[in-house]
């Protein structure tokens, strides 16, 4: 891969009209390098931070015209460095991080850089809300390409079935929209494999009523417990209310003393409804809990205590078919507490395993969007969080081995239940290169591939899970 050098960064500062650029010699290269994880960091070439869709589009015409490459960077969470580039260039978009809303019409519009918070923020000030993530400095971009699970999964299906449209940048430079009437085949691939047609400068979505607090909080439990709350939360998908939601973590107690079983819950109604809702998690006397009338906005708060930058970190994705087996659950949780005691940098890692209602998910079509793993099986991480790099490939393949004890786990429950296992799991949760399935797009590949050729020809964005065609063999090669 040709270097930046001093003539072609002449050539882009040249271009560029409003954007800031950043080199390894500017004083605050190092901030904007910075990742949510020490493991997605690299040292780019070039910065680039754009304000709107025509200087994306000029960085990235100059990317092309000297053969650099290329990432681009919404909210930075990715672990294993798809919105970092070695010695090339980013497309940073922070700096494009407005959100507006439009109170007739029940729509937020984001910028392609904004974060869950300025939306989660900017709905609650007209008692809105959209579809977003659970924690809330996690970027609007990677998240909404890749599907997007939130709290309000149940009632409203994913992010990207209520993306109404998108700005894209192209590779060729073209400024498109993409919606259910304009560019229809981008709108579908975008849906779900997102990353791999183009920059998206702003995202619209539906946005619904929320004017009321949510019931929702932490619950803590000793490890005695688990079984209990892996029953209550089985119970809960058994007999699935499309308000009701839940995460359990597998973590270390705060004083290091041992395992701890927490429960985030949420209830999208009123305070007595709640409290039956969760009677059979207090039931089992948490020795903390918060549950309480809080605003949706601050739900999404809850686990940034955990989930704070810094440190090495990685992300594996985990998928199992409810009813989970408690058996299988206090193995995991042995193991890792094992492992979390004979290495205690790792004291900060967790389990976490979602309960959502997957109904409404489920009513779109497999085809509808590009999203290849609509069904019933749940999702979970393996997060692993160190601070010695000489520890990267040992904990990730330790975590890679933890993630094969849950795939046989669902290939086992899956011939009990009569359900295919082999389907493509969540997107946003396979690092790339570390799918347990081989074919990330399942049936929607061939058409991905077609829309590929189509927008992005000599796979530009060939970052995070490429679709392989013609141009991503031969980049591989
Ligand atoms: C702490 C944490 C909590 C999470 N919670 C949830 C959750 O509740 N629900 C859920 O579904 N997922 C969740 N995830 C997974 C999350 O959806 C992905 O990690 C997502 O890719 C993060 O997006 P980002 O913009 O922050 O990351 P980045 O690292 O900036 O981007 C990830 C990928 O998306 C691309 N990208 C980002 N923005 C754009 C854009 N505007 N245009 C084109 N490409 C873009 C990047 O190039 C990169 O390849 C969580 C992840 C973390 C680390």
């Amino acid at each position: 891969m040709p270097e930046i050098n001093d003539t072609t960064l002449e050539a882009l500062r040249s271009r560029l009209r409003a954007a800031t650029v950043y080199t390894a010699e500017s004083e605050t290269y190092k901030d904007v390098i910075v990742r949510w994880s020490g493991t997605g960091m690299k040292h780019a070439g070039v910065v680039v931070q754009p304000i709107d869709a025509l200087d994306i589009s000029i960085a990235l015409l100059w990317a092309q015209e000297y053969s650099i490459d290329l990432a681009v960077k919404g909210g930075g969470h990715s672990t294993a460095g798809t919105s970092s580039s070695d010695g090339g260039l980013v497309i940073d978009l922070s700096r494009m991080n407005q959100v507006t809303v439009d109170i007739e019409q029940k729509t937020i519009t984001s910028q392609g850089g904004a974060t869950w918070k300025e939306v989660d923020e900017a709905g609650a000030a007209h008692g809105l809300a959209a579809v977003g993530g659970t924690v809330n400095h996690t970027g609007v971009g990677g998240l909404t390409l890749g599907g997007g699970y939130g709290w309000l999964s149940g009632e409203y299906g994913l992010t990207i079935d209520n993306l109404l449209s998108a700005t894209v940048v192209l590779a060729d430079g073209h400024i498109v929209t993409a919606s259910a009437t304009e560019n229809v085949d981008l709108f579908w691939g975008l849906r779900g494999a997102g990353y791999n047609f183009g920059v998206v400068a702003d995202f619209t979505y539906q946005a619904y009523d929320q004017k009321g607090p949510v019931y929702s909080g932490i619950l803590a439990f000793t490890p005695d417990k688990l079984e209990g709350v892996m029953d209550a939360l089985n119970e809960s998908l058994a007999k699935p209310d499309s308000r009701f939601g839940a995460m359990s973590i597998f973590t270390l107690a705060p004083d290091g003393s041992g395992p701890m079983i927490i429960v985030i819950g949420f209830y999208n109604g009123p305070r007595e409804e709640g409290q039956k809702k969760f009677a059979s998690f207090t039931a089992l006397e948490p020795v903390l809990n918060t549950l309480d009338m809080i605003p949706y906005s601050m739900v999404n708060t809850l686990q940034n205590p955990q989930a704070t930058y810094g440190d090495r970190k990685a992300f594996k994705g985990i998928f199992y078919e409810p009813p989970l087996d408690p058996h299988f659950a206090r193995g995991i949780l042995n193991d890792f507490m094992a492992k979390i005691q004979s290495e205690p940098d790792l004291k900060a890692s967790a389990i976490i395993l979602e309960f959502t209602d997957m109904r409404k998910i489920c009513e779109v079509p497999l085809t509808a969007t590009a999203l290849a793993s609509r069904n019933h099986t749940q999702n979970g991480i393996i997060y692993l969080r160190w601070t010695d790099p000489s520890k990267d490939l040992e904990h990730r393949t330790w975590a890679r081995e933890v993630q094969s004890k849950w795939k046989v786990e669902l290939d086992a429950r899956a011939i009990d239940q009569g359900v295919d296992s082999s389907v493509p799991q969540y997107i946003n949760y396979a690092e790339p290169g570390d799918s347990l399935v081989s074919n990330i797009y399942g049936e929607n590949l061939q058409r991905l591939q077609e829309v590929k050729e189509k927008y992005d020809p000599k796979n530009v964005f060939h970052k995070m899970q490429p679709i392989p065609t013609g141009a991503s063999v031969r980049k591989k090669e």
